[in-house]
C-alpha cells in the first residue's frame, strides 16, 4: 500500500490564467489551505512540450513545485472537436493566439466544420481537463475529467475561452450562458459536476481523501 500523502497548508496553482484561478478558488473554497497562483508569484510559464493533456499538466506542476517548494497543482485542458480529429485539443490556447482572440478562433472552427460539411446538429466536441498535483518530493496524483456536448453559434458572455460555443449534453444553454455555479459548482448531494475541470476536481478530491486517510 502506498505511503499516505502529506497534508499541506499552501497550494501553488500553476496557472497564469485568471479564469482558471477563479474557478479553482471556488472549487477549493471549502478546503483549509491557501491558494496562490504561479501568475501571482511571477513564475515563468514553462513551455508546454508534452504530447498529451496529462503530460502538460505534469510538467507545469513539476516546474511550480520546484520553483516554490510547495505542492503544486496544474491543469491542462482544451476543446476536442470530433470532426477535426480532436483539434484544437492540447493546442487550444495556441490556436487562440497571443493575445488570445477567441471570437476569431471560434469562427475558424465554425468555418472548418462548414468546409467539411458537418451539419450544425452533428458538431460533437468535448472538453478535457487533466490535473496533476505534485509534491516537492516527487509524489503525485493525476486525474482527468471530460464533458461532452455540441458546438453551436456563440452565445453568452459568462466564462472564458471557448465557453460561448459549447453546449453540454442535456442542457440548452452554452457554458457562456451559465452561471459559474451551474458550470463548475460541486453538487452537495455528491452527484457529478458538469464541467470537465469540476469533474477532474471531484476525482482529485476523492483520491486525496483516500490517500490522506
Ligand atoms: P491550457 O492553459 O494550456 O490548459 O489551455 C487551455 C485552453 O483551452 C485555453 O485556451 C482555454 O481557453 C481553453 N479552455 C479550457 N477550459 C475551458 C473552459 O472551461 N471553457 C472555455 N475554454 C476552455
Amino acid at each position: 500500500m502506498p505511503a499516505p500523502l502529506p497534508p499541506f497548508t499552501r497550494l501553488v496553482l500553476a496557472t497564469h490564467n485568471s479564469g482558471k484561478l477563479r474557478e479553482f478558488r471556488q472549487l477549493f473554497a471549502a478546503h483549509p489551505f491557501s491558494i496562490v497562483s504561479a501568475g501571482e508569484l511571477g513564475l515563468p510559464e514553462p513551455e508546454e512540450t508534452g504530447t498529451s493533456f496529462a503530460a502538460n499538466a505534469r510538467l507545469k506542476a513539476e516546474a511550480a513545485t520546484r520553483a516554490t517548494g510547495f505542492p503544486a497543482l496544474a491543469d491542462d485542458s482544451g476543446l476536442c472537436v470530433e470532426a477535426l480529429d480532436g483539434a484544437p485539443g492540447i493546442y487550444s490556447a495556441r490556436w487562440a493566439g497571443n493575445p488570445a482572440d477567441f471570437p476569431a478562433t471560434m469562427a475558424r472552427i465554425d468555418a472548418l466544420l462548414t468546409e467539411r460539411g458537418i451539419a450544425p446538429t452533428k458538431r460533437r466536441a468535448h472538453f478535457t481537463a487533466a490535473l496533476a498535483l505534485v509534491w516537492p518530493d516527487g509524489r503525485s496524483l493525476e486525474v482527468d475529467g471530460k464533458v461532452f456536448g455540441t458546438l453551436v453559434a456563440p452565445r453568452g458572455t459568462v466564462g472564458f475561452g471557448y465557453d460561448p460555443i459549447f453546449m453540454p449534453d442535456g442542457h440548452d444553454l452554452t457554458f457562456g450562458e451559465m452561471t459559474a455555479d451551474q458550470k463548475h459548482g460541486i453538487p452537495a448531494d455528491g452527484s457529478e459536476a458538469l464541467s470537465h475541470r469540476a469533474r477532474a476536481f471531484q476525482a482529485l478530491e476523492r483520491r486525496l481523501l483516500d490517500a490522506m486517510a
